[in-house]
Parts: C-alpha cells; sequence; structure tokens
C-alpha cells in the first residue's frame, strides 16, 4: 500500500544520555531502530518514519530539532526517551522546535521477563520514569504535544500515531496555503468575517482577493478543446442529463460550466492555490454561479468557502489533506433545515450548489435547474445523497481576540423520503448526542452555518490540528451534556484569554 504521504516524513528521536556506556547505548539504538520500523511498516501510520541517531547531549538535541524545523519534507517530530534522558538537555531543543510533537511512550519489550530480569535490564528499559522526566520539562515549557501510550505492537497505539500523522499533515496543510477569494464577502453577513492577517500567523494560510472581472476573462479565454475533453469526462463518470448532453437542448449550459471549472483550475494552479471562494452577489459578467466546476474542484481536493467564506475554505482544504487515502470524504456543508418529529429529529444540510461528491459512492446525476437567487442563467450542478455513516462538522469562527473551532460527530443517515423537488447535494443526520443538545450546544458556542463535513478524517484528527495551531476546539459528541458544555464555553474565554498573555 502507498502512504498517503509517502513524500512526507517524521522524524523518530530517542533521548539517552552518555551514562550508560557503548553496549547499552548500542541496544538503545537498535530497539528504537525497531520501534521506528515498526510504525513505518504499520497501515495505520500514513507518512514515512525515518529513525534519528539516538540524542545524547543538549547540542544534539537542538540541533535535531533545527533541522526538522528547516526541512519542509518534515510534518512532525516523535520522541521516546528509552532510558533516562535527564531533561535539562532538552530545554533548548524543545524551545526551538517549531514542527508538531509527539511523545511516544512506549517500551521496546511487551512482556516482564520476570524470572530473568535484573538490574542491567532495569537500566535499559526504563521509560517509565525516562518519559516522566521528559513529559515534566516539556509540560513545564508549555510544548504543545500529543501523548500516546503503549507498544507498538498495539493496534490503537499506531491507530492514535496515524491520527496525529494526519493532524501534522493538516496543520502542514494550512501553512503552504494560498487562497484565492473570488470578490468580496456575501455583504452583511457576520461569521464569514475574519481577521485574515491574524490567520495567516495562526494556521500559515495566506488568503487575498482578486476581482472577479479576471476569472470571466480566464473563463471566456478557455479554449474549445479543453472544453470538449471535459465534456466527455463528465459524460463517462456521471450521470448527465440527457438535455445537458451533446446533442441535447441545453448542452451548452454544460459547457460553460466546464468552461468555468478549466478556467479556475487554471487560475488556481497559476498562484499556487488549493482553496477558493466565491460570492453569488459578486459573479460580474459570469453566466452562471459556479455550482459543477465548485464540486469538481473540491473533488480534485481544493477548499471552497461559498459567500466569500475563506475560514471554511480553510477547513475544507485541511479535512481533505487530513483525510488523504481514507474512505469518505470533506466538503463545504451548511446547516439548512431541520425534520422536528420529536425523537425523529434530522438536520438537513445542503447549500445552493457547491457540496464535495466525495461524500457520496454512489454515481452523481448531472442535471440543470433554475436558482431563485443572484439573477443569472441556470446553474449546472451535481446532485446526489450523502453517504450514511459517521462524520464530523466543524466550524472555524472568529471571536475578536482568537479563533474558536466547533465541531459536532454527528451519524449521516439516509434521507427518510425521496426528494424530488430538490434538486441539490445534501445530506442528512443526526448530531450526537441529540439534536436539541446539539444544536444548543453549537448556539452557546457562537458556531457558524457554514461547515466542513468530513466523512474521512475524524474529530480525533481536528483535535490534533487544534492542539497545533492552539486554537479553541469545542467539541459536542455522545458525551456532551447542556450544562458541562456552557461551562466548558464559559470556562475557555477565561483560559484562552490567560494563555494568549499581553
Ligand atoms: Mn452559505
Amino acid at each position: 500500500m502507498t502512504k498517503p504521504y509517502a513524500d512526507r516524513e517524521v522524524w523518530f528521536f530517542t533521548g539517552s544520555q552518555d551514562l550508560y556506556g557503548e553496549d547499552v547505548l548500542a541496544q538503545v539504538a537498535e530497539q528504537s531502530q525497531e520501534v521506528a520500523r515498526a510504525l513505518d511498516a504499520s497501515d495505520d501510520v500514513p507518512v514515512t518514519v525515518v529513525w534519528k541517531p539516538v540524542l545524547k547531549d543538549s547540542a544534539a538535541i537542538r540541533r535535531a530539532m533545527l533541522d526538522a524545523n528547516s526541512d519542509d519534507k518534515v510534518l512532525g517530530v516523535i520522541t521516546w526517551m528509552h532510558t533516562f534522558s535527564p531533561a535539562k538537555m532538552w530545554i533548548s531543543g524543545l524551545d526551538a522546535l517549531r514542527k508538531p510533537l509527539l511523545h511516544l511512550h512506549t517500551q521496546a519489550n511487551v512482556e516482564l521477563p520476570w524470572s530473568e530480569i535484573d538490574m542491567d535490564f532495569m537500566n535499559l528499559n526504563q521509560a517509565a520514569h525516562g518519559d516522566r522526566e521528559y513529559a515534566y520539562i516539556a509540560t513545564r515549557l508549555g510544548v504543545a504535544r500529543t501523548t500516546v501510550v503503549g507498544h507498538v505492537s498495539n493496534p490503537a497505539v499506531t491507530r492514535r500515531v496515524g491520527t496525529w500523522v494526519r493532524g501534522a499533515a493538516g496543520w502542514a496543510a494550512t501553512h503552504e496555503l494560498t487562497l484565492v477569494r473570488f470578490g468580496d464577502n456575501m455583504r452583511n453577513v457576520a461569521v464569514t468575517e475574519g481577521d485574515k492577517t491574524e490567520a495567516e500567523l495562526r494556521f500559515g494560510v495566506s488568503v487575498n482577493t482578486w476581482g472577479v472581472n479576471e476569472l470571466v476573462a480566464a473563463v471566456e479565454a478557455v479554449d474549445e478543446a479543453t472544453v470538449d475533453a471535459l465534456v466527455r469526462e463528465y459524460e463517462e463518470r456521471y450521470d448527465v442529463a440527457p438535455e445537458l448532453r451533446q446533442g441535447g437542448d441545453r448542452h451548452e449550459s454544460l459547457r460553460y460550466a466546464a468552461r468555468q471549472e478549466a478556467a479556475m483550475e487554471a487560475f488556481l494552479t497559476e498562484r499556487g492555490a488549493k482553496a477558493f471562494t466565491t460570492n453569488f452577489e459578486d459573479l460580474g459578467a459570469l453566466r452562471q454561479l459556479p455550482g459543477l466546476a465548485v464540486q469538481r474542484l473540491m473533488e480534485k481536493g481544493y477548499g471552497f468557502g461559498a459567500e466569500g467564506d475563506w475560514k471554511t475554505a480553510v477547513l475544507v482544504r485541511a479535512a481533505k489533506v487530513m483525510g488523504a487515502g481514507l474512505p469518505g470524504g470533506a466538503s463545504l456543508m451548511e446547516d439548512y433545515t431541520y425534520d422536528l418529529t420529536p425523537g425523529k429529529e434530522v438536520i438537513l444540510g445542503a447549500h445552493m450548489l457547491e457540496v464535495c461528491p466525495t461524500l457520496t459512492t454512489s454515481t452523481p446525476r448531472i442535471e440543470i435547474h433554475p436558482l431563485g437567487i443572484g439573477g443569472k442563467e441556470d446553474p449546472v450542478r451535481m446532485v446526489f445523497d450523502t453517504d450514511p455513516g459517521e462524520a464530523v462538522v466543524v466550524s472555524l469562527a472568529d471571536m475578536r481576540d482568537r479563533f474558536r473551532l466547533t465541531a459536532n460527530v454527528v451519524d449521516v443517515v439516509a434521507p427518510a423520503q425521496e426528494l424530488p423537488k430538490l434538486p441539490v447535494a445534501r445530506a442528512v443526520w443526526q448530531p450526537r448526542p441529540d439534536f436539541a443538545t446539539s444544536a444548543e450546544s453549537w448556539l452557546t458556542a457562537g458556531g457558524a452555518h457554514h461547515t466542513v463535513m468530513s466523512t474521512a478524517a475524524g474529530v480525533e484528527a481536528f483535535e490534533v490540528f487544534a492542539n497545533i495551531a492552539r486554537t479553541e476546539l469545542l467539541v459536542i459528541d455522545e458525551n456532551t451534556t447542556r450544562r458541562g458544555f456552557a461551562d466548558q464555553v464559559r470556562w475557555n474565554q477565561v483560559y484562552y484569554k490567560l494563555a494568549e498573555g499581553l
């Protein structure tokens, strides 16, 4: 199996010291290589794990961390104190580290050799206290990290290491992200606003706006051969309505959607951008609201937010990277309307058009229908239902002094009935722990109406991402209570003010 991040690395650092002598240090090196190899060989760990020589003093530790910082391939570092590694040696290195950190609290053996054990064995296998010494200094320095406990042969351990890798990959993705906004935000909307300068510091993303006229010009410049090739691809991969097919009455509308896709993709590629926004109030001379084009670009891995919502576009891109290689996908989603039948409450989520087909394993239908908003020609769109199963919806809001992520673990279900008059892609879900607790908590948190819905990367990957980015994450899941959640929101307000300092 090819690893989803095969071209990226995490570095495996083993801590020790000179006190033990050559023989013991040789064993430390050999056994730590076995641990690193086991991680690298695990299908749960989606990245190349690279063992590095055992670290025995402060200068070497600092150098190793600086090297990890400066190597763009490196998503993060794993540390393990096989023996005792006096932790003052780790101060300058941990202080210099700018990449995500995993503390793997493990040991070489699973069982104790009760009848054979002697002090030599004890001295070699002392992560139980070596890692405590190390964790003390990491905590004292306030180093954000994920701690994973257990033997590498335990799948629960490799799964958590894998989740950390995914969160670190999301963090790398937002730091490598250029985001193109076609036009500004929808007028008067509050939650789609935000501090783009702070976002560049916090998440690394560069967010800038281009006038929609530049996109209009790019759409007009697309050549017919490119349009022909895309139309053929649509007809092969999707269930295209007869009126839109070649020879159909409205084929020209499909060709225009293809033209939009080609122009947008070229525009983004030229600027090295992997995320973008549109705004139906700011389409200039575009003839259709880009629906199919946006869906296709999300399917190719681009982040997207509607109505100028760049923050959700960042989340969609991060979710796509964090979920790489997993079943499912990620999309812009919007809480739209409810079924409030007591005990059977569900949320119907959709958008005007722009929901990503990675949320379904069915073949989307490509259709054309009027859109009662925006005053443009009828837009072409993909129509499908999101696959039933577990998902998470996550929003990013600007709370003035910081960003807040709010997440809800949900169960996508099949629609109770057909939706013959709703020709848009959609999802129907039951939020955990129950509808009222979820919605009340979400409203208390001030979570947005736009979210990323992820059916690939789960809430744990977002937790890792938030931890690395030192950003608040409020989770609503099966363990949430109204009172506990409201308290958490209240306490977090104080915590994050103190944590930020002056
Ligand atoms: Mn919207």
